[in-house]
């Protein structure tokens, strides 16, 4: 097994509030990692870290040999990290085609396009093929021509993992995938982020749908207020006392949908 990404003891607070506390865990080549955890818990900080989004206070975070936690955030795309937001922005006056084409873009550089016109077409074309076959693949091609953010919350989720694919990263983590997304399109989703740890991309995963955990994930690390309490198969989480724990502040309602 290869190991792609390495979290350290990282820790966050945002002035009094302790919010990670000495992170540490691995993410394999082509391995599916559930991130779980009571709301609060600390999973789309850990995201923000490890994206760049936000800065850690102490520990490190590397990705092979290369320490990524001193990077700005677009480095860190570059290094091969995509992401997806729990609640994601779309624009208004940019269709979703646009949307996907834009993120490509972005991945390729200025550079290319300045220092050789015709490399600079080549790469569009390439990015349109990528683009719509991403379209089709996350059931987009329907709307590629509505305004981005005309989108229902489900269809948004959806092209943001377009978007983060188009950078082909090898490390993609998304925060709660399948929230709002539209009941009979999950099974194609499952399927979908399945195809991609076939093609040896490393996904960590934020969610609370048990269904998905379990059809999805091999292992799961479970956060309580910024600790890591567990780390195992999904499987054993209904059996660890310490998740069990974790979810209690937040009823039974929580901890059955949980576990
Ligand atoms: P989860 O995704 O597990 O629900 P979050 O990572 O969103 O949890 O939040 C964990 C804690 O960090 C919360 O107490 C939240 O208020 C706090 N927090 C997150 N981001 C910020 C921020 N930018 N500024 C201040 N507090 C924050
Ligand atoms: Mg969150």
């Amino acid at each position: 097994m290869t190991t792609l990404l390495n979290v350290a003891a990282i820790g966050k607070a945002f002035g009094g509030n302790r919010v990670l506390e000495s992170v540490s865990f691995s993410l394999q080549q082509g391995e599916i990692l559930g991130l779980l955890g009571p709301n609060g818990s600390g999973k789309s900080t850990l995201l923000n870290t490890i994206s760049g989004f936000t800065a850690i206070d102490s520990g490190t975070i590397t990705m092979g040999e290369q320490r990524i936690d001193n990077l700005p955030t677009h480095r860190i795309i570059e290094a091969g990290i995509a992401r997806t937001f729990q609640l994601p922005m779309m624009p208004e006056k940019m269709t979703v085609l646009e949307v996907i084409m834009a993120a490509g873009t972005r991945h390729h550089g200025l550079w290319n396009g300045l220092l050789s016109l015709s490399s600079g077409r080549r790469a569009e074309q390439e990015d349109r093929a990528r683009a719509q076959q991403l379209l089709e693949t996350l059931l987009l091609t329907r709307v590629k021509d509505l305004p981005a953010a005309a989108l229902s919350g489900g269809q948004k989720k959806l092209l943001g993992i377009a978007c983060a694919m188009m950078g082909n990263p090898s490390i993609l983590m998304l925060d709660e995938p399948m929230a709002g997304v539209h009941p009979q399109l999950r099974q194609e989703l499952v399927e979908t982020l399945v195809s991609l740890s076939q093609q040896g991309i490393s996904l960590l995963v934020i969610e609370h749908d048990m269904h998905f955990i379990n059809t999805l994930c091999q292992r799961c690390i479970v956060l309580d207020r910024g600790k890591i309490v567990a780390s195992c198969r999904p499987d054993e989480l209904a059996e660890n006392q310490q998740v069990l724990e974790a979810y209690l502040g937040q009823g039974t309602h929580r901890l059955r949908e949980a576990v």
